[in-house]
């Protein structure tokens, strides 16, 4: 066996000798059901660990998370984890987090073939093409890639006020926040990209459903 995962499974004994020795009774009560306030969409990137760069606890977020925090519509996978989060825990916030030095969205700005996730990517493909005007103008290839990033998580915020989850929420009152973040891998600080939306009238009219 591996050191590393040897390591691991001792790591999870340790883990739960410092939980009981802080509470008692911390795993009788999570066992009871998850009332989490939160669902984070976020990236597969191995350096963005929702929980821990928020400082949460088990139970305090649901988590989705993909290559390049995708909202694709017809994503059964991320359909059912919104459903779930909205209609059944309730959840008041969602957070789309992306990251500075997505390796998808690098991959998405240029050409070269990396296998099946090349049809993944043109969902990101497809953000580029609605604004390559403003993208394009940017010479500097880095932060055109950070402006890629920013622009990729603002349409994801859209794409999830798109769904018919999100504006049916809307509609029976439900409160409901989406935000965008964006997190830098290099200082740990996440920043709110201030995406607001809390009202299918904030999106273009040919999306806006009616109940
Ligand atoms: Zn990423």
């Amino acid at each position: 066996m591996s050191d590393f995962y040897k390591k691991i499974l001792d790591n999870n004994k340790q883990w739960v000798v410092d939980a009981l020795e802080k509470d008692p009774n911390f795993f009788a009560d999570l066992a009871k059901g998850q009332t989490p306030p939160l669902l984070w969409i976020g990236c597969s990137d191995s350096r963005v660990p929702a929980n821990e760069i928020i400082g949460a606890k088990p139970g305090e977020v649901f988590v989705h998370r993909n290559i390049a925090n995708m909202v694709v519509h017809s994503d059964m996978n991320m359909l059912s984890v919104l459903d779930y989060a909205v209609n059944v825990l309730k959840v008041k916030h969602v957070i789309v987090c992306g990251h500075y030095g997505c390796g998808g969205v690098k991959a998405a700005m240029g050409n070269q073939s990396i296998g099946i996730i090349d049809n993944w990517i043109r969902h990101i493909k497809d953000v580029y093409r609605l604004h390559n005007t403003y993208l394009d103008s940017i010479e500097d290839e880095t932060e055109r890639f950070n402006a890629f990033v920013e622009i990729n998580i603002k349409e994801q915020v859209f794409d999830l006020s798109k769904t018919s989850i999100v504006q049916a929420a809307w509609k029976s009152g439900q409160a409901l926040s989406i935000h965008g973040w964006v997190y830098g891998l290099n200082s740990g600080f996440v920043t709110d990209l201030e995406v607001n939306i809390s009202s299918n009238t904030d999106l273009d009219e040919v999306f806006q459903l009616q109940f």
